[in-house]
């Protein structure tokens, strides 16, 4: 089958131009000026700018989580990421402590294998360290995994700075590249006694016993145990200019660093929590939480000017039930915000036609820069002959109000409810298949297992 999309705009990191896309089978056939060829289907793109299909980096489906498991499964939640014009997710295969690595993966395979509508590949979480896992390590980068997740809060997860040490040690050995989960546990531990102990029990606490600093101080103390072991790094989800401000100071040291943010942290801020209304609040606590809205110019411009590389969204969904959980103690509300049907529209809208974000920034975070940094590129991040014919047919002339209810993720509100978009995602390819047009997801699950390379961004 060879689909061709005639007048449109393809959208590079290095810029746009007017070019017809051929697509044949799954694969990218042409790309080019007026292309005389024969099609099966030629369609005009007129007007629409095309994307190379989002990644999204950052997701978390089917997980279990503060005693309960993400309202959004592999299938509803790739669902979703289709329809928002993400063809391939990277989520967090997660081993309990004292699992096998294998086991983790085997088990997400099952969540994900035959259910999944878009493409897809595994981080893998690092919780626990020991010599058998130190010695199952080549075996992922077999399996087609060369990221990794660490953790610096959270007592499940955590594994202690020795630990991180001897693990970015190996990972330097074998190519790797581990995203960290930067906040201080100990102190936040501490200030989330003091709120218990006053009786502050509302999530106007999460925030509170969670400063910015407090990451800040995480991201310098891995920054330097990273020089040490000599291994670069990304920092996951990073939400104000202090923790910024230490990524800067590391690469004038010479480390490599790579930062990703979230369109919650660049759009959302710490005054959602401050409602009065228990479930208006609860619903955007997450964590690192939502900063003071002041922080929000710090990440346009680090975004801008390339210090921040890539856009996930951390998509990790719980309904308003769900959130219900923590109505007596903040501790205890599942953290976590849905996310992954949105972000291209919303960092088109409040990115590029808002804040004069060039297209060549909003592709190279949401797809180029996700596929070098996690060793899918040239077979997704980008529209080129030989690459994989994943695209997003976006016409800027169109425009609609996010809902909740027109959404498919199994999410019973939205973050961005009532966001006016500037533009929409009119089409999306997966591998050569219309897989979305107009909002409607057309094609089961289709996704493939993503076997990635190494870092080459
Ligand atoms: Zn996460």
């Amino acid at each position: 089958m060879k689909t061709l999309l005639k007048g449109g705009t393809v959208v590079t990191s290095s810029g746009t131009r007017r070019a017809d896309v051929l697509m044949d089978g799954e694969k990218i056939a042409q790309v080019g000026r007026a292309l005389n060829v024969a099609a099966d289907e030629t369609v005009d793109v007129t007007g629409c700018l095309l994307f190379p299909g989002f990644i999204d980096a950052h997701t978390h489906f089917a997980l279990d989580v503060c005693n309960t498991t993400t309202a959004d499964d592999f299938a509803s939640g790739s669902r979703a990421a289709l329809r928002g014009g993400t063809t391939t997710v990277i989520d967090f295969a997660c081993p309990n402590k004292g699992e096998t690595l294998k086991h983790g993966l085997a088990l997400w395979h099952e969540k994900a294998d035959g259910k999944t509508y878009c493409d897809y590949g595994f981080h893998m979480t690092i919780d626990d360290w020991n010599d058998s896992i130190r010695a199952e390590l080549p075996e992922m980068f077999a399996a087609g995994i060369s990221s990794f997740k660490m953790y610096l809060t959270y007592p499940a997860m955590m594994i202690g700075d020795e630990n991180v040490y001897l693990a970015l040690r190996e990972l330097k050995k074998l190519g790797g590249i581990a995203g960290v989960h930067c906040e201080s546990a100990g102190v936040i531990n501490g200030m989330i006694a003091e709120r218990k102990a006053a009786g502050k029990l509302s999530p106007a606490s999460h925030p509170m016993s969670r400063p910015q600093g407090l990451e800040a101080e995480a991201v310098s103390r891995l920054l330097r145990i990273a020089e040490v072991a000599d291994c670069p790094v990304v920092i996951v989800h990073l939400t104000n200019h202090e923790a910024l401000e230490e990524v800067e100071r590391a690469r004038k040291r010479g480390q490599k660093v790579y930062v990703e943010t979230c369109p919650q942290y660049l759009l959302l801020d710490d005054s959602l929590y401050y409602q009065d209304d228990y479930s208006a609040a609860a619903r955007y606590v997450c964590a690192p939480p939502l900063r003071d809205k002041s922080e929000q110019k710090y990440l346009w411009r680090g975004l801008r000017r390339g210090e921040i590389q890539t856009i996930s969204t951390d998509h990790c969904s719980f309904t308003l039930a769900q959130k219900d959980a923590g109505r007596e103690d903040f501790t205890k509300i599942p953290g976590g915000l849905p996310g992954v049907e949105t972000r291209g529209e919303l960092i088109y809208s409040y990115g590029v036609a808002k804040r004069n974000i060039h297209l060549d920034t909003m592709c190279r975070a949401l797809a180029e820069n996700p596929a070098k940094l996690y060793g899918l590129f040239p077979r997704k991040g980008i529209i080129r002959r030989g690459s994989d014919a994943d695209i997003v047919v976006y016409d800027p002339a169109a425009s609609h109000v996010i809902r909740a209810s027109d959404c498919v993720a199994n999410v019973d509100y939205n973050p961005y409810e009532g966001f006016v978009t500037a533009g929409g995602i009119s089409r999306v390819y997966l591998r050569g298949r219309l897989a979305v047009q107009n909002g409607i997801v057309l094609d089961g699950p289709q996704g493939k297992y993503m076997v990635r390379g190494k870092n080459m961004l």
